[in-house]
């Protein structure tokens, strides 16, 4: 017979069981189960449909029932999912409790395959672990701690950097309210940047599960996920690189050798200083202390102890001066105090400078005594005083440094102001040198000769001394007697003195050609600058190489204040220049402290009397008698006397009288230029 139910049930693909609840009996199996199965009616389940069991199973929902000894209620539903371990595969099962036919209560019990679906299930469950995985692994790897948090401020999630930053675990910090971790001083802040949903970096100061705070830079960003509103938070924590910012500023600021302001914090404070006193108009000072010779302990004991006596230097200005005022170091052995202004009255202000530049040069002068060395130092100082604004912080400063640059040139160990004259006077020599540097290679330069002239039984030009001239293009002739002193204390003298030679000894050249010049020397004036130089006797060697002169015929004019200076050295320079051959003068004799016993030592061929004891020679009983003597200390050591600045007759009647032989000065000739020279000199 035709029975639609049967037919139904068996060709559906579910499973379908009729089981007592009680004995476990199947009552009924579909073609279904059969298929899966085998011929299970009237067998256990439990004993049936697994594998190896013997006993019902404790994952069936009945199995609680059984325990309890009773049966569940009829009506009641079961809905379980269960893998099968005779085929694998995966069913979910809806069962019911009913009261069957013969009075049983049984379970009808639907399972349907869904092996395919728990398998799509797990590959997805998988999926979404590995982009978890993914996902722990990047948030991990920033050097940002991320912080995500609910739109009810609560964590949700944090990276591990996260923990470390703050010390806490995972699992301290999920479900925190976010504001556990910033500092209470921060807290207004975030409130207001997260109520803007503002996503701009932002500094902040955090706090750590142990109470304590760094500072960090925060960025937050507002995402929808899953509907849900959350903001991420990434904390960079920044104590680094404040300490590095902090550091740097440091290094920008101060002298790392003695801690004291350097030259950017000095002008800086000093200009707040100033422009405080604007409205006071007191009187303040700016000191610039310089050691003197400090080149020396640098040079003879190394520069660690040189550091140590800077370092001492920096400790006895600092005791001298007040906390207000400001104690820096400009580098080198340069310091500077700025003294804040508090005086009205500008005399008591200078007083109280006074003494306190007298303090600090005492303090100065006190031993250091560093490594076994017993150091003693001085200082200058140059004082710039200052009750406004109208000179710029540079200037002070320069004015200061001039008036330092004073005291030194003073003879050092002291203090100086600055002096308005003084400064103009430096300003003035300051663009001296710059035009003398760029007029050695412009042309401007000039050799000079005046005519000497030799007395036996008729006057005769014996030689010239060339005498320089700079014909500066917007001031005319300058003379030497003013840029040469200046040209020897910049240095420029040693190129100076270069061309000057190259150019006598060129003209010497040229005249070894002319009848009557070709017996005449030269006298050049060398500077005690270009004597000094170790390279000074190898040049002139090069240079008559070079020329190809007979160097006799050079006569080098030599001060006597250079020879006394450095006998030893001087004595050995002299004998290899008189060795090549040259002939030798002591210009100006007699204004130096003569010392006699020099000159007995010295293969020289001639002395030069002073013009200043000519002058007067006919009517000054003082100067006939030096003259005089210079003559016969000429006679004795056998050197030629030649009196120079001889103007009149009566002085070079007077010198013929008492023996002298040579003659240079204006009755003769004055310096001119070469080609002038026979024209314009009197030989009489
Ligand atoms: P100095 O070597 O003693 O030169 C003599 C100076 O006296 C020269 O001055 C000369 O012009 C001047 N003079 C000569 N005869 C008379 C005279 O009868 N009456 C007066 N009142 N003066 C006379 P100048 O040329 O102005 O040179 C001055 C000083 O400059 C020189 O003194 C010398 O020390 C230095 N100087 C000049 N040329 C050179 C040079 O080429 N090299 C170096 N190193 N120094 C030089
Ligand atoms: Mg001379
Ligand atoms: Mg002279």
């Amino acid at each position: 017979m035709f029975d639609p139910m049967e037919v139904i049930l068996n060709s559906t693909g579910a499973l379908v069981y009729v089981i007592d609840v009680n004995t476990y009996e199947i009552l009924y199996a579909n073609e279904r189960c059969k298929e899966e199965f085998g011929e299970i009616t009237g067998k256990v389940c439990y004993k049936e449909l697994q594998r190896d069991q013997y006993a019902p199973c404790n994952f069936c929902p009945l199995y609680q029932y059984q325990e309890e000894s009773n049966s569940p209620p009829i009506g009641t539903i079961f809905e379980w999912e269960n893998q099968n371990s005779i085929n694998n595969r995966h069913y979910m099962f809806v069962e019911r409790i009913i009261e069957w036919r013969d009075g049983r209560t049984v379970k009808v019990q639907i399972g349907i395959d869904i092996t395919i679906q728990k398998t799509l299930e797990k590959e997805i469950l998988k999926e979404k672990d590995n982009a978890i995985d993914l996902f722990e692994t990047i948030i991990d790897s920033t050097i940002e701690g991320l912080i995500i948090y609910n739109d009810n401020n609560h964590c949700i999630r944090v990276n591990g950097v996260a923990t470390k930053l703050f010390g806490y675990t995972r699992e301290e910090m999920i479900g925190q309210n976010v504001f556990n971790f910033i500092a209470p001083s921060s807290h207004d802040l975030v409130k207001e940047v997260v109520t803007k949903r503002n996503q701009d970096p932002y500094k902040s100061d955090m706090l750590r599960k142990d109470g304590s705070t760094f500072s960090a830079i925060l960025r937050g960003k507002d995402l929808v996920l899953a509907g849900e509103k959350i903001r991420i938070s990434a904390v960079l924590d920044i104590t680094d690189i404040k300490k590095k910012e902090k550091e740097i500023l440091r290094l920008a600021h101060y002298d790392s050798l003695t801690e004291l302001p350097n030259r950017l914090l000095l002008k800086e404070l000093l200009g707040h200083m100033i422009k405080r006193n604007m409205y006071n108009s007191y009187y303040g000072a700016l000191l610039f202390i310089d050691l003197d010779h400090f080149k020396i302990v640098n040079d003879t004991k190394g520069h660690g102890i040189g550091d140590m006596v800077l370092i001492e230097t920096a400790k006895r200005i600092q005791t001298i001066s007040r906390q207000t005022d400001i104690v820096a170091r400009l580098g080198g052995d340069e310091f500077v105090v700025a003294v804040e202004p508090l005086l009205t009255d500008k005399d008591s202000a200078i007083t109280n400078i006074s003494i306190m530049a007298k303090k600090i040069l005492e303090e100065l002068q006190k031993p250091y005594l560093i490594a076994d060395n017993d150091f003693r130092l001085t200082a200058s100082i140059g004082i710039v005083q200052f009750n406004d604004d109208y000179h710029s912080i540079d200037e002070l400063m320069k004015f200061a440094d001039s008036a330092m640059y004073n005291a030194k040139e003073n003879g050092r160990n002291e203090y100086q102001f600055f002096d308005p004259k003084l400064q103009q006077m430096m300003e003035i020599k300051a663009l001296l040198i710059e035009r003398l540097r760029k007029s050695i290679h412009a042309n401007v330069m000039f050799l000079y000769y005046q005519p000497q002239i030799m007395v036996v039984s008729r006057q005769q030009i014996v030689g010239v001394e060339a005498l320089i001239r700079w014909n500066d293009p917007q001031h005319g002739m300058i003379s030497p007697a003013s840029f040469i002193p200046i040209a020897e204390e910049c240095g420029l003298i040693i190129p100076l003195g270069e061309w000057i030679l190259r150019e006598a000894m060129q003209q010497l050249k040229r005249w070894e050609s002319d009848s009557i010049k070709k017996e005449w020397r030269i006298s050049v004036n060398v500077s005690f600058k270009q004597f000094e130089k170790e390279s000074f006797v190898s040049l002139l060697k090069s240079m008559v190489n070079e020329y190809k002169i007979i160097s006799n015929k050079l006569r080098l004019e030599l001060t006597e204040s250079l020879l006394i200076k450095n006998t030893e050295v001087a004595l050995d320079k002299i004998n290899m220049l008189k060795d090549m051959g040259f002939s030798l003068s002591i210009d100006d004799f007699g204004t130096g402290y003569s010392s006699l016993s020099y000159l007995k030592q010295l293969p020289i061929d001639e002395l030069k009397i002073d013009q200043s004891f000519i002058r007067d020679l006919v009517i000054d009983h003082n100067d006939f008698i030096i003259v005089e003597t210079i003559l016969s200390i000429g006679r004795k050591f056998n050197l030629e006397v030649i009196a120079e600045g001889v103007e009149t007759h009566e002085q070079y009647e007077k010198l013929l009288s008492m023996g002298c032989k040579y003659f240079q000065g204006y009755l003769f000739g004055k310096p001119v230029k070469e080609e002038k020279l026979l024209i314009e000199s009197a030989v009489y």
